[in-house]
């Protein structure tokens, strides 16, 4: 078998989409999965949609993933962009610059497969309006298709502005093998005389994307279900040029909730808010694998290493693969379960301190326990303010739920948070040993036990009366922090 081929093929228009996070996925995971090459490519031919600093922060998101460029595009030990590889250069308008489609072009253009066409904006869009208002599909009707070469390119020599268009065949099927969706045929009569060159001069992103994964060596296009549509024109062009086309696998669209396409045109969706939230790039990348993917068993959770194992375009759906946040949360929290206490202290104290819950100065052993006590809890790092947010807020800003309140408004609430009071009055800080013993203590005291202790003592000092260990809680909240929550709680309920 060749040596497989793939290759993400970026337009750097803003921040990297999870759409296309899980497109790199796809293509990075057949590459290991066959021992090919991963390839990365930048498409930017539409300069009107560059954006400054895209680029960085696309290969920056990659990196993160720890998706492996081979070959193109990439980050170098330093952070900065650079490129490797025998066919550079790897991004499109350097391409241009050098030349590197003239020679294409002109073939197409001396083998009457393309022509110059000379219609203005206005022009084309006139047409297509009249089509429009006739009820037909709005497409260039051809105009400039017989104008003799000859005489074109005089127009060409004199300084006429004009494009090139690709000079379909009439009436012809073109078909190629989806490698996920099947057989899929378009003909040539519902298609556009797509415009290969640009009035800047600039090929076309249906033009270069054939010419550089044909020179490129790209044996497999793995990338989005929009781009079913124009794969009919590709394949034309290859067969124009005499080339072999590659495979296609064409991925299902990522949905969100309401089933419509989770797009990146509202914003929302881009891997750098996932990171921002405190998502691992573990669990993020098993999550995006399983988006459109599924293994051959009932395993959910899967390292990059054993998904590159497993992988294959033949276990990818058909129909779209809805976004389930709940999903990602539960996969991520495997992960978050995954690390130890002193790597999960480092990673939430961020979280912790962006809050405004603690500061810089809040003591290391503290935030550990503080760790170790939520972990089970955790589905990604910004979890961790929320759900301990009761150990630091003020009390006026605490809210105790339903069950809470209805737990410290009895009686026994009331012996309870006297006799822990009057214990902590016995001490200057609440230690280990302080906290492991009090309830026992309590309990003696007062001959209140089981549910009936820990509730109200739970749901006075937490807000709830469910909760990981309360022991902890006493210890890193502290002697002073506890004793202005009881008095607090005796005073106000
Ligand atoms: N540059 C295209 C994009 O931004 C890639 C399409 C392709 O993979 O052929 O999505």
């Amino acid at each position: 078998m060749e040596n497989v081929r793939v290759r993400f093929a970026p337009s750097p228009t803003g921040y990297l989409h999870i759409g296309g996070l899980r497109t790199a996925l796809f293509n990075y995971l057949y590459a290991r999965h066959t021992g090919g090459d991963m390839l990365l490519r930048i498409e930017d031919t539409d300069r009107t949609r560059f954006v400054e600093g895209a680029l960085e922060n696309l290969l920056k998101a990659l990196k993160w993933s720890g998706i492996e460029i081979d070959e193109g595009v990439m980050l170098d030990e330093n952070g900065e962009v650079t490129q490797k590889g025998d066919c550079g250069p790897y991004i499109q308008s350097e391409r241009v610059e050098e030349g590197i489609y003239d020679k294409y072009i002109d073939q197409l253009i001396e083998e009457g497969k393309a022509y110059y066409c000379f219609c203005s904006q206005e022009r084309i869009d006139k047409v297509r309006d009249q089509q429009r208002a006739d009820g037909l599909t709005p497409k260039y009707d051809g105009l400039c298709r017989s104008i003799p070469l000859e005489e074109a390119k005089k127009r060409v020599a004199a300084g006429e502005p004009h494009t090139v268009r690709l000079k379909l065949p009439v009436n012809r099927d073109i078909t190629f093998n989806d490698k996920i969706k099947g057989k899929i045929t378009f003909n040539t009569d519902d298609q556009d005389d797509q415009v290969l060159i640009k009035r800047d001069g600039f090929p076309t992103y249906h033009f270069a994307v054939v010419v550089d994964d044909h020179l490129m060596g790209i044996t497999h296009v793995v990338r989005g279900d929009e781009w079913v549509s124009s794969t009919p024109k590709h394949v034309y062009l290859y067969e124009a040029f005499g080339w072999k086309a590659p495979e296609y696998i064409h991925l299902p669209t990522v949905l969100n909730k309401d089933h419509k396409k989770y797009s990146k045109r509202n914003g929302d969706g881009m891997v750098e808010d996932f990171i921002e939230e405190g998502y691992m790039p573990e669990g993020l990348i098993n999550f995006l694998a399983l988006l459109g993917w599924s293994p051959d068993s009932e395993e959910e959770i899967f390292t990059m290493k054993q998904l590159a194992e497993q992988f294959d375009f033949d276990r990818v759906n058909k129909t779209g693969a809805v976004f389930d946040k709940r999903k990602l949360d539960w996969v991520n929290g495997h992960y978050v379960r995954d690390l130890s206490v002193d790597e999960l202290t480092e990673k939430i104290k961020p979280y912790m301190v962006k809050s405004g819950l603690i500061d810089e100065s809040y003591p290391e052993d503290k935030l550990k326990l503080l760790a170790a006590t939520w972990q089970s809890a955790i589905d990604k790092f910004s979890d961790a303010p929320e759900l301990s947010k009761n150990y630091f807020l003020a009390d006026k800003d605490m809210t105790w739920d339903e069950e809470a309140v209805e737990a410290i408004k009895t009686d026994d609430a009331k012996k309870l948070i006297d006799s822990f009071l009057n214990h902590l009055e016995e001490i200057d800080e609440i230690d280990e040993e302080f906290a492991s013993t009090i309830m026992k203590k309590i309990q003696k005291e007062t001959g209140i036990k089981g549910k009936n202790l820990w509730f109200p003592v739970r749901a006075a000092i937490t807000g709830s009366v469910h909760g990981p260990e309360l022991s902890n809680a006493f210890v890193i909240m502290g002697k002073e922090k506890i004793k202005e929550r009881l008095n607090y709680v005796k005073e106000n309920f």
